[in-house]
């Protein structure tokens, strides 16, 4: 292996420590605490997982934690009731409702009930367009995070060749607007890009954001690229449940410059910027200067 592992686990605590000390200074000089709303509907494990975890690190950093948990039959109504609520509450400066929401629910209607104000998931459609016209907004954690390392690693990224494969709205789209507003020349692949693999090559930053178990090789890597590779893939191997990425590791390590493990990689990063977007939303709720480096 030639590559430099980042490490995700590592920057994700510097990161939410960073917060942690900013929320001191709030309640100490301002009097002022954080606090963030998290809404599950349903009983989904891996989203039970998520928001219990979510609401621990909230709670660790000094920030308040507000845990609504709803029926799996709870009606359009009563949700969007309950998001108005929030909305119109001082104490709730970031608003996230866990996805995938149950089939009755019209996830889109939802997260545009949300204040953008208080979106610290950077989904609502007010954001989304901000975020594509270079204006200030709630960005989504998880390309945030990747950003966060990249400019870690890299310093500055301005002319850089990068390739983003996957183009969902909550992953892929947003990592390439970041990655454009830091001035790289921005390819975004996807299913239907033709020779998927040579796009790859000519990137500096590749970044995998596919869904698909292992599917990035070495050979998709320019030599001393820097890979990050955004998925969580749970697959049978050996008889054992194992976490893999969207970037077959070893082969990939062995050409790149440096790689983000799975796990460990950019999984930490994503709740450690949820909460550095909570506290970006209460600093600008209350007209306070931004914490530095946690945002775009
Ligand atoms: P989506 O399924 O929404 O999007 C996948 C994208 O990959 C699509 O744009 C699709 O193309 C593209 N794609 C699929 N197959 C191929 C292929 N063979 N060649 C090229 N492109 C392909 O996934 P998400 O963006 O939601 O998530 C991507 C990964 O990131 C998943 O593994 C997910 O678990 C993980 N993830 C991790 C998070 C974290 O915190 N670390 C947070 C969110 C996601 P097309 O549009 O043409 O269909």
């Amino acid at each position: 292996m030639t590559a430099a592992i980042i490490d995700g686990k590592a920057f994700a605590a510097k990161v939410r420590g960073e917060v942690a000390a900013h929320v001191a200074r709030l309640k100490e000089e301002h009097g002022i605490q954080p606090g963030l709303a998290v809404v599950l509907v349903g009983e989904d494990p891996a989203s039970q997982v998520y928001v219990s975890s979510k609401g621990k690190q909230t709670v660790e950093a000094g920030m308040a934690s507000f845990e609504h948990k709803l029926e799996a039959d709870t009606s359009e109504a009563d949700l969007l009731a309950l998001i108005d609520r929030l909305n119109k509450d001082p104490k709730v400066h970031g608003i996230l409702v866990q996805l995938p929401l149950p089939g009755h629910l019209n996830s889109e209607l939802v997260i545009n009930s949300i204040d953008p104000a208080k979106d610290v998931d950077g989904f609502h459609i007010s954001n989304v367009g901000l975020l594509g016209t270079g204006q200030k907004s709630m960005v989504p954690c998880t390309p945030l995070g990747c950003l966060m390392m990249l400019r870690d690693h890299h310093g500055k990224l301005a002319g850089m060749n990068a390739v983003v494969v996957g183009r969902s709205n909550i992953v892929g789209k947003p990592m390439a607007q970041l990655l454009l507003g830091d001035s790289c020349t921005v390819t975004i692949a996807h299913s239907r890009t033709k020779d998927l693999a040579a796009v790859c090559r000519g990137a500096d930053i590749l970044v995998a954001a596919v869904g698909r178990p292992e599917m990035i090789t070495g050979e998709f890597v320019k030599p001393g690229a820097t890979v990050i590779d955004v998925g969580i893939n749970r697959i049978e191997r050996d008889g054992k449940t194992k976490l893999v990425g969207d970037v077959e590791f070893a082969s990939a390590a062995a050409v790149a410059g440096a790689i983000t493990p799975v796990p460990g990689g950019v999984g930490p990063m994503t709740i450690a910027c949820l909460l550095a977007n909570t506290l970006t939303a209460c600093c600008r709720a209350n007209g306070l200067s931004e914490p530095s480096g946690l945002t775009a």
